[in-house]
């Protein structure tokens, strides 16, 4: 079973599609053309002489978008993304079935959209196991019981019970992989990256990673909620519960070992792990009238960040004060300053890093300190998080 995501950046240009559309800016038609050049040009190199049917095929699906983005749109923005978007899969699956095929494989195409079923929670559906799983072992069964060796299909996109397209989320198609292989009782999932597997630490922050060779679904769970860019915890729940390896491997290596992601915890604490997180603010709270921080301001402070949809990476209270860090790109500091003014003295300190270093030792947490101003730090048996700030360049601090 294979599950195919849009190609290379696919799914940005059909956003930009979606905009063009809904703005009515005059720009959708070139946008879909340029679209649709880039995939004419993968077909041509995959195909050669051999291109016209998956050429006209791929034609007719722009030509589709083109006629539904020549029409007016519906009142429900969210709506409409799901059945614009759900297109880059939609291609790739094409061309990929149809390379295949020429390539004497014996490949059968599935539409996605038919087989996993999803409340209409538009462009983050939810989905229903039962029903989804009542598909996937018809169709795939059928697929395969009629002499297919391999069944290509579509992430990301499912539809209602009424047949409409639902997405699952950005970055939704490592989902859909657990999800078939949760239905069909797989013996392990593998999905390929550009990189050597999964790694220690973002190599965009930091020098000499180390490839984490087997790490527990449970370590993975929590590298993501640091913020580590890895499997979507999503991707690795349904996994854990019937207790599917997923293999996390490069295509550019397809031999190399890469990672693997499965239910012993004997490895998780064999190397550190380092999340950064950039342009963090370290805001804090302390009563005007001195007095404690306790659980009835504590109640008022979280409702409000609540409220306002804002994630608290950290937190601490002392006796008479409240910390918490957020990040800077997606705050309204203004706006919080002034909700607490009134009753709080607020302090902030902006352009901050936040690392977490899981399992970490005294060694690791010298080396991301250096040239960094400590402002706050947590450890936990396994987890230290440092709030700091680069001072190699800044040197009023
Ligand atoms: N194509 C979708 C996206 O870019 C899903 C995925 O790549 O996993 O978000
Ligand atoms: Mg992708």
């Amino acid at each position: 079973m294979v599950v195919i995501s849009a190609m290379g950046k696919t799914t940005n240009a059909l956003e930009a599609i979606m905009k063009s559309f809904w703005n009515g800016d005059g720009k959708t038609n070139q946008l879909i053309d340029d679209l649709n050049k880039f995939h004419q040009q993968i077909i041509a190199e995959l195909f050669g002489d051999n291109k016209a049917a998956a050429e006209a095929e791929v034609n007719r699906i722009f030509e589709e978008l083109k006629s539904r983005c020549a029409q007016a749109h519906g009142d429900n923005y969210n709506f409409e993304y799901d059945q614009i978007i759900s297109l880059g899969e939609v291609i790739s699956t094409k061309i990929v079935a149809a390379f295949l095929v020429s390539q004497n494989f014996k490949t059968a195409w599935m539409d996605a959209r038919k087989v996993i079923r999803t409340t209409d929670r538009w462009r983050e559906a939810n989905i229903d196991w039962e029903k989804t799983e009542e598909l996937v072992s018809k169709q795939i069964n059928d697929a395969f019981n009629s002499g297919t060796q391999s069944v290509i299909t579509q992430g990301f996109i499912g539809h209602t019970p009424e047949g409409l397209t639902t997405t699952l989320g950005r970055e939704g198609s490592d989902f859909t992989a657990a999800i078939l292989a949760y239905c069909l009782n797989a013996e392990d999932v593998t999905i390929w990256k550009d990189v050597p597997g999964m790694l220690n630490a973002d190599p965009k922050y930091f020098d000499n990673t180390v490839l984490l060779e087997k790490i527990s679904f449970r370590e993975a769970i929590e590298l993501a909620y640091f913020g580590a860019s890895v499997i979507h915890p999503k991707t690795i729940q349904p996994l854990k519960k019937k207790n599917i390896p997923l293999h996390v491997k490069s295509f550019i290596d397809p031999h190399a070992k890469g990672s693997v992601i499965q239910a012993s915890i004997d490895f998780d604490a064999n190397i550190p792990s380092f999340i950064f997180k950039m342009n963090q603010v370290l805001i804090s709270l302390t009563p005007k009238d001195f007095s404690f921080v306790v659980e009835e301001n504590l109640e008022e402070i979280f409702s409000y960040l609540n409220k306002e949809s804002i994630r608290i990476h950290l937190m601490q209270n002392s006796a008479v004060s409240f910390s918490f860090c957020v990040d800077g790109d997606k705050v309204d500091l203004k706006k919080i300053f002034d909700h607490f003014t009134g009753q709080y003295f607020v302090k902030y300190n902006e352009g901050l890093e936040l690392v977490t270093i899981r399992h970490y030792d005294q060694p690791t947490i010298e080396r991301v300190t250096v040239d960094k101003k400590i402002y706050l730090e947590q450890k936990s048996r396994h987890t230290a998080r440092i709030v700091m700030k680069d001072v190699s360049v800044d040197t009023n601090n």
